[in-house]
């Protein structure tokens, strides 16, 4: 999931200077579960709008389970509303950056061929699992999965030092020197692979990474679903 925190409202606001009519768009993935932008956050945000003296044309969310990133459930939604996005000044996001770009190009300049303000009400922090409070990063998406090297710990993302062949040594009582509040992730592998039976990966060299694969912007090409 793309986890992420709400903007401060002043900062909301000040992309809506001089703009009275405005769409507010909520996704029913990330948002929703960050609380960022499901239901009862697009209503309030909606109130407050509404008290600071904006007209509040639409307010839609994708329901539970849709997310905003994905375009054909995005389209599908925002379609009874084109006419207040037509007439609106400017278009709020309550959603991650993706579901606001996607937005963006796939709907408002692709599919209504229309050049319109949109902005974000987030902060989105990074993909992050977990869960039904705490979340944390596990996983870069390097391209090149190397979980199974491991014991199913990513010290890309778990060691503070993204060591491929650790550890660093540093660590004090299972510690991460760099951090100390963090457990150090190769003691944790090694804990681990200790457990599976299979410590002898630890001697394995694992060479460095082709960080060719993590060149951004990716993309992928793949079969559509059949909704
Ligand atoms: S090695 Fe780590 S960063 Fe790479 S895909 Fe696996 S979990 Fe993600
Ligand atoms: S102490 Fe452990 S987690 Fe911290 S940098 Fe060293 S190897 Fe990585």
């Amino acid at each position: 999931m793309i986890g992420q925190t709400q903007k401060p409202i002043e900062e909301v606001l000040g992309f809506l200077d001089g703009k009275e009519k405005v769409v507010l768009v909520g996704c029913g993935g990330c948002a929703t579960v960050f609380h960022t932008g499901g239901e009862p956050e697009v209503k309030e945000m909606a109130d407050i709008l509404t008290k600071r003296g904006k007209n509040v044309l639409a307010a839609v969310v994708v329901p539970f389970g849709e997310f905003t990133c994905y375009a054909p459930w995005s389209k599908e939604r925002l379609k009874p509303y084109r006419q207040q996005i037509e007439d609106c000044d400017a278009i709020l996001m309550l959603s991650c950056g993706d579901g606001l770009q996607v937005v963006r190009e796939l709907i408002l300049e692709g599919e209504y061929s229309l050049v319109k303000p949109i902005y974000p009400t987030t902060n989105p922090i990074g993909h992050m699992g977990g869960g039904p409070s705490l979340f944390r990063e596990k996983c870069q998406q390097c391209g090149e999965c190397l979980l199974g090297q491991y014991a199913g710990i990513c010290p890309m993302t778990q060691c503070a030092k993204g060591l491929l062949n650790g550890p660093c040594g540093g660590a004090k009582n299972g510690k991460c020197e760099q951090e100390p509040e963090h457990d150090c992730a190769w003691v944790l592998i090694y804990e681990r692979l200790k457990k599976l039976g299979e410590l002898d990966k630890i001697k394995e060299f694992v060479p460095p990474k082709d960080y060719s694969k993590m060149k951004r912007p990716r993309s992928l090409e793949v079969t559509p679903l059949v909704l």
